[in-house]
């Protein structure tokens, strides 16, 4: 059996070396490090893909969820809402930008933010929510957008762990992930579903004037060569990455096919054991390839038997990589903790810390690594 590791970059790029190279020597050769044509090709390439307007790309999907709250205006003290169970990024460019971060609790089954506590937390301070579709799943936008518009507030899709996901509304109308919300943004982080060989992000949007203000923002606040209209950051894609990048693209759809087929094996190995709990897939219920509403950036289960940080051990101990998504939720981090908080509110995110843990994922997985994987698993909770 290959060594199993918790993501396979090396064994991805061995199957795309050659164009990948090809892709890469482009750059070289014409020496279009910065900006150039294939940063151009990819950004239209992802246009067409998710089927929206404008897609800015940008540094890494922290800068770009700074440029998006930077675009759309917020200011210093308004309150901008987000999930208590995400990673850092997200609460901490609102911190960084005087934002008010204002966090929620999650709902047990999908890790996304819970609708009830999202509408409890608005107060006439809101301006902002910000919607992280965890793991890979999209969280419930049809409640998200029915609430911004009825109070007035723009949604920021924090789409760094669901690229290529879709979303079907209850209409029947399906969109792209990330394309729902005033704006949306990613990440191509190495390990992120669409990833480069570095770092890499992108914001989208189908509003015109905000893409105008965005794609000002990301290059020092010019819009005219040497004429500096509001501040901006200096936030680009790497030329090298978009080669990578532009080569990946038309491969997502199919990397989404092989992480949800680990899944379904995952899925149906543990579905009888009462101390596991497989996660839950919003839309259809179950893991199908047609509405591809979860495209499992993690894998994810909840041990409920309290030995979840012994079966972490017992797995390391077998060779198995895994890893606890997120050990401490964000209202507790030292950074981020404040008064406002009240423990009662984040009872979800309280017990998933004490009962997740995140297999390995990615597009390599073959079936014997699957059965060892799950056999050890099981062999150990009973
Ligand atoms: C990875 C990630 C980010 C940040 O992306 P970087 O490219 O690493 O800056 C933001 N939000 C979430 C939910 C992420 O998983």
């Amino acid at each position: 059996m290959k060594k199993i590791q918790m993501v396979d970059l090396q064994g991805q790029y061995q199957h795309i070396k050659e164009t990948v190279d090809v892709s890469i020597q482009e750059v070289l050769n014409t020496s279009a490090y910065i900006n150039g044509p294939l940063v151009h090709e990819f950004q239209a390439d992802l246009e067409k893909y998710l089927d929206v307007k404008h897609v800015i790309p940008c540094a890494n999907g922290t800068d770009a969820l700074q440029i998006a709250m930077m675009g759309l205006g917020l200011e210093q003290g308004d309150e901008v809402i987000t999930a208590d169970f995400t990673f850092a990024a997200t609460v901490e460019v609102i911190a960084l930008l005087k934002l008010t971060p204002v966090l929620v609790d999650v709902e047990a089954d999908t890790f996304n933010m819970d609708i009830d506590a999202l509408k409890r937390a608005i107060t006439p301070k809101t301006k902002a929510i910000v919607p992280v579709h965890l793991f890979g799943q999209v969280a419930n936008m049809d409640a998200v957008m029915e609430i911004a518009a009825a109070h007035n507030l723009y949604v920021i899709e924090d789409n760094a762990q669901a690229i290529g996901a879709n979303y079907t509304s209850k209409d029947g109308t399906k969109k792209k992930a990330g394309t729902i919300g005033n704006v949306g943004t990613t990440s191509f982080f190495p390990s992120k579903n669409l990833g480069c060989y570095g770092d890499g992000g992108a914001i989208f949007t189908n509003d015109d004037a905000l893409a105008h203000t965005i794609r000002g923002i990301v290059n020092h606040g010019m819009y005219t060569r040497y004429y500096h209209d509001v501040v901006g950051v200096n936030s680009r894609l790497d030329a090298i990455q978009a080669a990578v990048l532009k080569v990946k693209l038309p491969l997502l759809d199919s990397y989404c096919n092989a992480r949800r087929n680990a899944a379904r094996f995952y899925n149906n190995a543990f579905a009888k054991n009462t101390h596991i709990i497989t996660p839950t897939t919003s839309a259809c219920g179950e893991i199908c390839d047609t509405c591809d509403c979860h495209v499992f950036h993690q894998y994810t289960l909840q041990i409920t038997n309290g030995k979840r940080d012994e079966l972490h051990k017992h797995l390391l101990e077998n060779n198995i990589p895994n890893a606890i998504y997120y050990p401490v939720p964000l209202h507790a981090q030292k950074a981020y903790k404040d008064e406002r908080y009240n423990e009662d509110d984040f009872k979800v995110t309280n017990t998933l810390i004490k009962t997740v843990i995140s297999l390995p994922m990615h597009t390599e997985l073959d079936t014997d690594q699957l059965e060892f994987i799950t056999k050890t698993i099981l062999d150990f909770v009973n």
